[in-house]
């Protein structure tokens, strides 16, 4: 990253500053939103088989206007505290944004995973959730950690795990953490959330012409040129969705070693299940491999998609991005240096702060499971399958006539709780860039997306202030 770029928590408090000014807020709450609340470090030992080691870890509390403050862990070798606020203080917004009662959190322990054997990881994951939860750090209805980076179901079963074993008699313990396991309390569809919320959000463009004519470009989906950075959970899905069920083409997959270039266009799967064998791109049988990954961000393309890490487009390369829409999956991806640039070009930026909301939301679902302790669709669906066997009975004796078997069966299908869910992420989705859109739309004095998305998070928790205040 170029170093005249403002850091990531610069740039989100850059951004945020932008919209609190095109917003009459009472004087000084834009500071008491934009400030995180509290910060905590820790340093713990964890006996490993060569000895004590001792592991730096932080959860920050950006918020906490609603609780439970909401947001993932990360484990990696370069985490620090500035990255956890800037974190922490995005799930603030992304929540407002897609209307999600939480506040924003953030965790990051200094560990680089892969140098760990599973046990080690697991004994290591246990004294973290300890130290969180003896700081009120994790609970149901205090803070509830999720995956990131470096971190997925199996740390979290043992998070909830952890956690019930220190509070045997709290009957909602498994709502300590979300990103869990089905088998452990978890929801269907948490894997792909992020990805599919970015397919989702991308459909939502394509579904306003206005936009899409802003972006310079024209139709629908099918058949845009995209280019993704990073094949991890919030890429792969999100690329393998748009390839499959939308027909876009994939030209571009760019990964930590390197690109793999096809302008015909490339099976996502393909390139996904080489990555896991070979965990490089270099040698897949189809397309070119560049092996500066960081050229192919430059290529021509439709759509981009940064979903690997944050500040991968900064000043240093944004004038010689060539793509008209960039959906940001990953958080941060583009400094606010960079986005100024990039603006100038007319290039039509969906921020992260809205794009990549998915994951929370389905945590919220599978929250709101763990609170229920009932799964989506149990209730109701054989209910709902009754009802319709009875409207297409009716519909048949009026037109005496019998519908095609397959119809039927479709028509009278129940909601599973995947259906459920995925209706329920699309729904949130198209309902928040509608709202984006009209903050934009109406107030003069934002003139992109992101303050727009920034601006409609502020006034929603300004509101909030505002009731607890009068
Ligand atoms: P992941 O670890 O599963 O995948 C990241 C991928 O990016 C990996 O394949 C990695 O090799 C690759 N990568 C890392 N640095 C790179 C670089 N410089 N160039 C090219 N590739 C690089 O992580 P993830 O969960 O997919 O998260 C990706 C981004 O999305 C992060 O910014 C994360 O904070 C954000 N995010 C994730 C979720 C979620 O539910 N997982 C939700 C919201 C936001």
């Amino acid at each position: 990253m170029n170093t005249a770029d403002l850091s990531f928590l610069e740039s989100v408090n850059a951004s945020f500053n932008l919209a609190a000014d095109a917003l009459d807020l009472p004087k000084g709450l834009g500071r008491q939103i934009r400030t995180c609340n509290a910060v905590c470090e820790m340093k713990f030992g964890v006996e490993l088989k060569g000895g004590y080691e001792i592991f730096t870890g932080w959860r920050a509390t950006h918020s906490e206007h609603v609780l439970p403050a909401k947001g993932g862990i990360r484990y990696a070798p370069f985490a620090n505290q500035q990255e956890v606020e800037a974190l922490a203080a995005l799930m603030t917004y992304k929540c407002s944004i897609v209307n999600i009662p939480f506040a924003g959190s953030k965790g990051a322990l200094c560990i680089d995973p892969k140098n760990y054997s599973l046990e080690e990881l697991d004994h290591i994951t246990r004294r973290f959730a300890q130290e969180l939860d003896k700081r009120g750090l994790l609970g149901p209805g205090v803070n509830v950690p999720a995956p990131d980076m470096g971190t997925g179901q199996r740390m979290m079963s043992w998070i909830a795990d952890e956690y019930q074993k220190l509070h045997p008699n709290e009957i909602n313990a498994r709502a300590c953490v979300t990103g869990k396991p089905v088998h452990f309390g978890g929801v269907q569809g948490r894997i792909e959330a992020t990805g599919r919320g970015v397919q989702y959000g991308i459909q939502e463009f394509f579904r306003h012409p206005g936009d899409v004519k802003k972006a310079n470009l024209e139709g629908s989906l099918e058949g845009k040129k995209i280019i993704i950075q990073g094949l991890g959970n919030v890429g792969y899905h999100a690329a393998k969705f748009l390839e499959e069920e939308d027909g876009a083409k994939i030209i571009g997959i760019i990964e930590r070693n390197g690109a793999i270039i096809c302008d015909q266009g490339l099976n996502t799967e393909e390139v996904y299940q080489y990555k896991i064998q070979y965990g490089k791109l270099e040698g897949f049988p189809h397309g070119k491999f560049l092996e500066n990954g960081e050229d192919a961000l430059k290529l021509p393309c439709d759509i981009l998609i940064p979903a690997a890490m944050e500040g991968v487009i900064s000043r240093a390369n944004a004038s010689q991005i060539n793509a008209k829409l960039i959906a940001e999956a990953a958080n941060g991806p583009i400094t606010f240096d960079a986005d100024k640039i990039l603006q100038d070009k007319g290039v039509f930026i969906i921020p992260d702060t809205y794009l990549n909301a998915g994951g929370v939301t389905v945590s919220y679902f599978e929250w709101l499971k763990n609170l229920s302790h009932v799964r989506f669709g149990r209730m109701d669906r054989r209910f709902v399958e009754a009802q319709g066997e009875k409207t297409i009975k009716l519909l048949e004796s009026g037109i005496e006539k019998c519908l095609d078997e397959h119809a039927k069966a479709d028509l009278i299908k129940g909601p599973d709780e995947i259906t459920l869910v995925r209706s329920g992420l699309e729904d949130t989705m198209r309902e928040a860039y509608q709202e984006i859109k009209e903050m934009h739309l109406s107030n003069p004095k934002i003139h992109d997306r992101r303050t727009a998305a920034f601006a409609s998070a502020i006034r929603k928790i300004a509101d909030i202030y505002d009731s607890m205040y009068l």
